[in-house]
């Protein structure tokens, strides 16, 4: 099985997976279950979205595990249940993905704000962290990815526990959701100085508003960080409300003639984020191989 490194110096670009939240609803999951709970109640469907990513051209895929740190999990049925969760839902990752594709552990942000606005404190952070970073390395997977993260705080004192729990290659991943900046009113070259030098493998964007700002951000993201590999996977457009339903508005080719053009531009890893299916990934593949 190759490493990470050794496949990112081997290719160009990579092409990771799209969203798990959007298609789990495409997929029937109910309203108000964590997609984390199908690792138990629905493995044969988590299987069958990394199935369908992998089919559509995808090198990586990542874990139905972004809102498993304990400090998340701890309001809902899932509550206690973090070590397991994530080592089985590696387990079912690595199940579809075979010896011959990557899998990445995916951790969001613990839902609560960095003191004072919140009650997320540092030791909190670190070890939380650090315990589903171990979980998710003993259940097997190649990388670790904080994704969708956008305050500073949180995403150091994540980098901070990820890095005292595991070796494996970690992507630190922020959601530019206000224009260009976060919701805490971080800039892409804010976090690449604060980020890069602490010996992460990719620094990028996630998710975010609407395609035409995720342009905005990987042009300032590739100013501001020559030489660190980048990481991109913008929404399918922006969402909007048809009757019951949320529809993106880039169709697959639209998505993948920005993610084409921000490969051009250096990004080195590509996929997409909410309302993504494997279609959009598809025509990226395509787009990618043209
Ligand atoms: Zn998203």
């Amino acid at each position: 099985m190759p490493s990470f490194a050794d496949l990112l110096a081997s290719r160009p670009v990579l092409l990771a997976d799209g969203a798990t939240g959007t298609n789990y609803q495409n997929m029937g999951i109910e309203p108000g279950v964590a997609p984390e709970e199908w690792v138990f109640d629905a493995p044969d469907n988590v299987r069958e979205l990394h199935r369908r990513f992998l089919d559509a051209g995808s090198d990586l895929v990542l874990t139905c595990t972004f809102g498993a740190t304990t400090p998340r999990l701890a309001d809902g049925p899932l509550a206690g249940r973090t070590r397991e969760v994530n080592m089985r839902a590696a387990e079912l990752a690595r199940d579809a993905a075979g010896d011959d594709r990557l899998i990445a552990g995916s951790m969001g942000p613990t839902g609560q704000l960095p003191e004072p606005y919140g009650l997320l404190t540092r030791e909190l952070c670190v070890d939380a962290y650090a315990e589903q970073a171990r979980a998710l390395a003993d259940g097997g997977v190649d990388l670790l990815v904080l994704e969708t993260f956008f305050a500073l705080e949180e995403a150091l004192w994540a980098i901070e526990g990820v890095q005292g729990a595991s070796d494996l290659p970690l992507v630190m991943s922020f959601s530019f959701d206000q224009g260009t900046h976060t919701m805490m009113g971080l800039s892409p070259t804010d976090v690449v100085t604060a980020v890069a030098p602490l010996g992460v493998a990719a620094l990028g964007a996630n998710c975010g508003r609407s395609l035409d700002d995720t342009d905005a951000i990987v042009g300032e993201l590739v100013d501001a960080a020559p030489g660190l590999p980048l990481w991109i996977k913008p929404n399918a457009g922006v969402p909007r409300m048809v009757g019951d339903t949320v529809i993106y508005d880039a169709g697959p080719e639209m998505l993948a003639e920005h993610v084409r053009a921000y490969a051009d531009r250096g990004a080195r890893i590509v996929g997409g984020c909410c309302g993504s299916t494997p279609e959009h990934i598809a025509a990226i593949a395509r787009a990618l191989a043209a």
